[in-house]
């Protein structure tokens, strides 16, 4: 496969953040707005409407929580965790998300590793990684993780059969906001990034041979 990028050094850029987050929010605060006066003025659409103003709230919504995430693990509570056992707990959690679109999901165990790290902002990384995945994927098919030991290092990859990414998409992925889907954030990537690098990890992002792409996370083993 060849490699496109190890980056994990993009984000703690604050006032671009705080110029999205405003952007993000202000939006949809506009629309309901719009949607309110039109409703004050007596239109007669208010089922359509009240759609639209709870889509865009639950839009707020989504991004306040993700950037709470953010915000919060700074204070990191670190233990030997089994890997296995994490990314079992994420598979068996978004399941459900994939039979929905005849996605199956295969996770290979070479060996039981134990990893120190915040269990819950290790999970999560896996949770945004396996979401893109399912996300990506417009047929049937199959998302391959595997984890095996590479000198002191553990390496889990994340393999999908999506349309794979453009060298546009590429060199914006991971940026505060930056989404190309419909109902995306374009948190996610930006979150496991951060993620990461508070455990000394990294991700690398690659080409399938195939179709698709592999999100490969680099952890410390011990
Ligand atoms: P979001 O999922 O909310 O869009 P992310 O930060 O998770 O935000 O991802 C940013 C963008 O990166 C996505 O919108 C998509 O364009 C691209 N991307 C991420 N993962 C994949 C993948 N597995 N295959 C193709 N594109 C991807
Ligand atoms: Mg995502």
């Amino acid at each position: 496969a060849e490699e496109l990028m190890i980056r994990s050094e993009k984000m703690s850029v604050a006032g671009q953040l705080a110029a999205g987050v405003a952007h993000e929010i202000r939006n949809p605060l506009t629309s309901i707005k719009g949607f309110l006066q039109l409703l004050q003025a007596g239109v007669n659409r208010e089922d359509e409407y009240y759609k639209i103003m709870v889509d865009e709230i639950e839009k707020m919504e989504t991004i306040t929580s993700e950037l709470l995430f953010i915000s919060k693990p700074m204070t990191d509570h670190k233990d030997k965790e089994n890997l296995r056992e994490m990314i079992d707990d994420v598979v068996t959690l978004l399941i459900p998300q994939a039979r929905l679109k005849n996605i199956e999901v295969l996770y290979n165990q070479q060996s039981d590793q134990v990893v120190t790290c915040d269990r819950s902002q290790i999970k999560q990384v896996f949770i945004n990684l396996l979401k893109n995945a399912i996300e990506a994927m417009e047929e049937p098919g199959c998302i391959t993780v595997n984890n095996y030991p590479e000198n002191n290092q553990v390496y889990i990859d994340i393999l999908d059969e999506g349309p794979g990414i453009t060298d546009e998409v590429l060199n914006e992925m991971g940026e505060p906001f930056f989404t190309t889907k419909q109902n995306g954030t374009g948190l996610g990537l930006m979150i496991t990034r951060q993620i990461l690098e508070r455990h000394e990890g990294s991700l690398e992002i690659m080409r399938n041979e195939t179709h698709g792409s592999t999100f490969r996370v680099i952890l410390p083993n011990l």
